[in-house]
């Protein structure tokens, strides 16, 4: 079971991150929840019937880096692990939105946004007494294409490009990370390459020194959340049937839950650098394994330029 700490969730409102939540409170850790909405976050959270003296709800927009800055400077309590979990999904849009610093919100709340958090509480997660310091990044099968799912070229794959649009500031017009055309779907997608990106860098620059151990996972198509709210009506009925009774890749949100609460805090996932995956066809009591990456997210070379230009972005 391991340790029991303090663990700070992004995106607890609902789908994967209010569920790990519950499974993390069951198992006795304290959950910092971090929400653009706090009060949605504690009623979704009633609804679950998790404990409340186990959770402390703050304010976090994850698409405006001076929401996340303020809030870190606002937290008054230590941080024994991290999980990256919120997500925006807008494959429909005709046009870009922008987060308040003008960059793509999918990619500003997805990516950078995490990417500052994970800057910001490096200090708190090294001065950390706790025996399994973790830092858990939600990744995604589109978003890898050793797996079948990240080869589907509906609207494209994940690909970052030479990173053109990173380095020219990110800013209006530009609205994708390789500098090219907008496509929403593939925003969602290069965001979720450049969170399995920060993993494998995070895993490089700090495991050996500090002990903290940084995983990203697939927790299994849970097809059925929120997250899939600006889709078409026809998929969001059509998506979970497909997964449930054709693919086999549904996974509940409890389950998907409890998967990303093992990842936080079983002793069997204690292992830096490993993108854990339950596999896309679930099977009864499947096992986790390490799943292989894309030399997209692999690649030392271009994880240090991301690396690097994220910097930049967040103004660090
Ligand atoms: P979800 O139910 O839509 O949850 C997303 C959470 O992120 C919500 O709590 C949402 O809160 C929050 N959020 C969105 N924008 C935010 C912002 N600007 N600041 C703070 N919080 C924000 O989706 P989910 O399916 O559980 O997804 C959770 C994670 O799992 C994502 O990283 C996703 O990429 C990953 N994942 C999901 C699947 C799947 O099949 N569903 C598969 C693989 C990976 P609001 O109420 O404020 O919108």
């Amino acid at each position: 079971m391991g340790t029991p700490g303090t663990v700070l969730i992004t995106g607890t409102t609902s789908g994967v991150g209010l569920n790990a939540t519950k499974a993390l409170v069951r198992q006795g850790w304290t959950v910092i929840t971090a929400n653009r909405n706090p009060q949605r976050a504690a009623g979704a959270a009633d609804q679950l019937e998790i404990p409340s003296h186990r959770l402390h709800h703050i304010l976090m927009d994850l698409g405006d880096l001076e929401s996340v800055r303020h809030a870190v400077e606002s937290l008054s309590v230590g941080v024994d692990a991290l999980v990256c979990n919120a997500a925006v999904y807008d494959p429909k849009l005709k046009q870009p939105k922008r987060s308040p610093q003008g960059y793509e919100l999918s990619m500003a709340t997805n990516h950078l946004g995490h990417f500052l958090l994970i800057q910001l509480l490096l200090d708190r997660l090294k001065a950390s007494s706790h025996p399994s310091k973790r830092i858990v990044i939600l990744g995604t099968v589109t978003a890898n294409s050793k797996e079948l799912g990240g080869k589907i070229p509906i609207p494209a794959p994940a690909d970052l490009g030479d990173l053109s649009g990173f380095e020219a500031g990110f800013k209006d017009p530009i609205t994708m990370a390789s500098g090219q055309t907008f496509k929403p779907g593939k925003a969602y997608k290069d965001s979720k390459l450049c969170n399995m990106i920060t993993t494998q860098e995070l895993h490089r620059r700090i495991y050996q020194d500090t002990g903290i151990s940084c995983t990203s996972l697939y927790p299994g198509c849970v097809a059925d959340t929120p997250l899939f709210r600006n889709t078409p009506k026809a998929f969001q009925v059509i998506f979970p049937w497909f997964q449930k009774k054709i693919t086999g890749g549904y996974v509940s949100q409890s389950l998907a839950g409890e998967r990303v609460a093992m990842v936080v805090a079983n002793p069997d996932f204690n292992q830096s650098g490993v993108h854990w995956s339950w596999g896309n066809r679930q099977k009864k009591a499947g096992k986790q394994f390490s799943q292989e990456l894309s030399d997209k997210a692999t690649n030392p070379d271009d994880a240090k330029r991301v690396w690097e230009l994220s910097m930049q972005l967040v103004g660090l």
